[in-house]
Order: C-alpha cells, then sequence, then structure tokens
C-alpha cells in the first residue's frame, strides 16, 4: 500500500513562502554596487526568488550572452532592464552630452540587449532638461519624439517599453516625466507596446495615483517597484528605505496595482548608500524578503 505522506502544517509554510516568494524580484541596485551580475543572480535563486532587474552596465560587464544563460541556468524572471530613455542626452551628473543620433542608437542597444535576456520590460527613464537650457516643454517633446522613433524598434524586436514616471525632484537631470498622468498620456497617444513602471517611491505622494493605475489598467501597468520614503530622508537619491522602515503604505498601494489587474512581480529597488549597500548582499536579500511577506 502506498503511504500517503500527510504534509505538516510546518512544511504547508514553507511551501507557501515558497509561492509567495515567486512574486518577489530584487533590483540589482539594492545590493552593494560592487556585486555582479553573476553573484546577484546566485544570491537572489539560492534564496529562491522569482526574479531580478539588471542594469546595462552590470550586464555589459557579465556578457550578454553569458548573463542569459546564467538567468536561464537559475530560472529567474527578468522584471526588468534599467535603463533607457535619457532623450535629452545626458545623464545626470554626467560631464559628456550625446547627439540626438547618438542618444536614439544607445536606445537601440538597450532595447537589444532587452530581448537578448529576455526581460519582461524596458525601464523608460525620460531624462531632464539640457545643460544650460530651461524649455521644460521642448524637453517634454524630445521625449514623446524619442520614444515614438525607439518603439518601432522595441515591437520589431517583440520588446515593451514602460516608462516610469520619476518624482518630481528629479525634474531637472533625470525625468521630465514626473506622473503616472504624464506617462499614460503619452501611452495613449504611442499605442501598443508600451505602458507604465509604477515606482511606490516615485508616486507615492500624488494624489491622483489610484485614478491613474485604475485609467492604466491591465494592459499598461508593466512593472511595480517597492520601497520605502523615509520621512526624514537625508538624500532623495541614495537614502531609499527598506519596506515597512517608511510613510509609504505599501500593502493599500499592491491592493490598487492587484485591482487593477497587475499580475506581475514586486520588485524591490533601494538604493541606499549608507545603510543597505554597507551591508552583506545575502543579509540584504533577506531582509527584503521578509519584509515583502510582512510589510507588502
Ligand atoms: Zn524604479
Amino acid at each position: 500500500m502506498n503511504k500517503k505522506k500527510i504534509p505538516s502544517k510546518h512544511t504547508d509554510e514553507i511551501q507557501l513562502r515558497a509561492l509567495k516568494l515567486d512574486l518577489l524580484s530584487i533590483n540589482q541596485a539594492t545590493l552593494p554596487p560592487d556585486v555582479t551580475l553573476e553573484s546577484a543572480i546566485k544570491i537572489i535563486a539560492k534564496k529562491e526568488i522569482g526574479g531580478i532587474a539588471v542594469w546595462r552596465d552590470k550586464l555589459l560587464d557579465c556578457g550578454v550572452t553569458q548573463a542569459r544563460s546564467l538567468l536561464q541556468e537559475h530560472d529567474l524572471v527578468v522584471t526588468g532592464l534599467c535603463r533607457a530613455g535619457m532623450f535629452c542626452g545626458e545623464e545626470a551628473g554626467g560631464s559628456k552630452s550625446k547627439s540626438w543620433d547618438q542618444m536614439i542608437d544607445d536606445n537601440f542597444a538597450a532595447i537589444d540587449e532587452a530581448a537578448e535576456i529576455n526581460a519582461q520590460v524596458l525601464i523608460i527613464v525620460a531624462g531632464g532638461i539640457r545643460t544650460g537650457e530651461k524649455d521644460l516643454s521642448a524637453a517634454r517633446t524630445f521625449v514623446a519624439d524619442g520614444l515614438h522613433v525607439i518603439l518601432e524598434r522595441a515591437r520589431d524586436r517583440g520588446v515593451i517599453l514602460a516608462i516610469e514616471p520619476l518624482h518630481p525632484v528629479y525634474c531637472a537631470n533625470r525625468s521630465v516625466v514626473s506622473t503616472m498622468k504624464q506617462a499614460l498620456d503619452l501611452c495613449d497617444v504611442l499605442g501598443s507596446g508600451i505602458g507604465v513602471a509604477v515606482d511606490a517611491y516615485h508616486t507615492w505622494w500624488d494624489p491622483d495615483l489610484h485614478a491613474q493605475i485604475i485609467r492604466a489598467g491591465p494592459e499598461r501597468l508593466l512593472a511595480f517597484h517597492i520601497c520605502d520614503w523615509l520621512r526624514d530622508t537625508r538624500d532623495p537619491l541614495l537614502d531609499r528605505g527598506m519596506m515597512g522602515d517608511g510613510v509609504i503604505d505599501l500593502q493599500k498601494m499592491r491592493g490598487w496595482m492587484e485591482a487593477a489587474g497587475y499580475s506581475g512581480l514586486c520588485e524591490v529597488e533601494i538604493f541606499s548608500e549608507r545603510n543597505w549597500w554597507q551591508r552583506r548582499p545575502q543579509d540584504v536579500v533577506d531582509v527584503c524578503a521578509d519584509r515583502f511577506l510582512g510589510d507588502c
């Protein structure tokens, strides 16, 4: 006679935890900057977390072909490739500016890389205003024009673009697209193959957030980034908080996303120079998993 093994309560809990961690992704930038893509993949996969978001500089250090095989071998979903866009032709703090053609070429390269590693989306950060200029509406026109050009290439390669609106504090040097409404207005004009990445850190303050999540709907809610806004943040760029340590009601926001039809992973993205980047990457991933299960 076959002895059927009755799962103990403990086994059930472990299985449930594993199922929930399938819905978690770790953005590579959450780990200290000296962690390679290969190490990040191994640390995240060992914890049985479902996904990873990859940064282009780390991807190129690793080699795209090597990265693709590591990601497949460890069975990780790539929730995003960070990042393309920057339609003003300048990186924040960067000394060199690119011509329009160079900037478009760089976006095309990012689309090809996203296709190679089978990223669910290519994250688009709009870019700010060029050094020495003051024309905000012209900068926004550049974004619309640039997206129009690169979207065709993305559709050809089967890559989905996700515009990530950034908090208005970054309007000058990172993104002249500050709200979900602005991002969705662009999507309305551009058509298929493009949607939004909702980052809790950038959008939590917006009184229109819930309405815009509903407006986006399942077709255009393409990524959900989580972390926390520390009440007395010391630096809006590099002092992001771990989920549960700040003022964002992440459970409520996740509820809004899921009620609007979002069924993807929750991606932890924490830039934290003085706190989380000072710790062992394994410990950071452990805390991310615990907080995801308890606070999100
Ligand atoms: Zn983000």
